[in-house]
């Protein structure tokens, strides 16, 4: 379902380009559940914005669901993403006016009506422990509630592809078990393909696959470059 050919990153920093990634060749199958682990810098939330077409290859050609993402423009990659693709980041990002049922309707606007999507909501939120918690803000929620809501938020629309960018990063070890399990779990349920990428060894191993970003990218005979410069 995801295919990626040729693609290259690389970024200009005072002067100097700093190659990041060159992947010659990366498939991916629909329902496969891939953990990429990798140590800091190396280019792994880059990968995840040029899957999820935030951001724009050098060259190369990002293929997902039969749709050629990197030859699109802003517009039609946001609207492919919203309708297609299911994110998760370390922080949340959840907004703090708005009640936990109120941060997952966002996800939703304008694609189902009333009461069916109030009753998805209490259905999605009860899945993942939260059936009480619908009125809470992100304030009242614990850290691990708050990334379970950005997870209803991610996968309400059934994305056929889900990205986690350290998703159990800032959480305990007990609460990034329970969150790294429930990931894997409701997109198993799904069949939907998942993306993760960490620097949690015990998480990866969670995985059916596991793969470390310089097996992805078999360029990174560059690295020392980056090294040489203070970004
Ligand atoms: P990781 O997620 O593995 O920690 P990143 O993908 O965030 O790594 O970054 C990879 C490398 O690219 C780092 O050296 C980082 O400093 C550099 N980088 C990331 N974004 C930019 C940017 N917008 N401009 C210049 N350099 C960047
Ligand atoms: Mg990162």
């Amino acid at each position: 379902m995801l295919e990626i050919r040729g693609v290259r990153k690389r970024f200009q920093v005072a002067g100097k380009t700093i190659p990041i990634l060159d992947i010659s060749e990366w498939n991916v199958n629909q329902g496969e559940q891939i953990a990429i682990t990798g140590p800091s810098g190396s280019g792994k939330s880059t990968l995840l914005h040029l899957i999820s077409g935030i951001m724009k290859p050098d060259s190369g050609v990002i293929t997902i669901g039969g749709e050629r993402l990197s030859e699109m423009n802003e517009a039609s990659r946001d609207t492919y993403r919203s309708a297609h693709i299911g994110y998760i980041m370390q922080d949340f990002y959840l907004i703090p006016s708005l009640t936990a049922r109120e941060n997952i309707q966002m996800a939703l606007s304008g694609s189902r009506k009333g009461k069916s999507r109030q009753a998805n909501i209490a259905e999605w939120l009860e899945r993942v422990g939260l059936k009480d918690r619908g009125h809470h803000k992100p304030a009242q929620l614990s850290r691990g509630q708050q990334q379970r809501v950005a997870i209803v938020r991610a996968l309400i629309h059934e994305p056929e592809l889900v990205l986690a960018d350290e998703p159990t990063g800032s959480l305990d070890w007990e609460t990034a078990d329970e969150i790294g399990n429930l990931l894997l779990e409701l997109c198993d349920s799904q069949r939907q393909t998942l993306l993760v990428v960490t620097h949690d060894l015990n998480m990866a191993e969670r995985f059916p696959v596991s793969k470390h970003i310089h097996e992805i990218n078999l360029m990174n005979r560059n690295m020392q470059v980056q090294g040489d410069i203070a970004i």
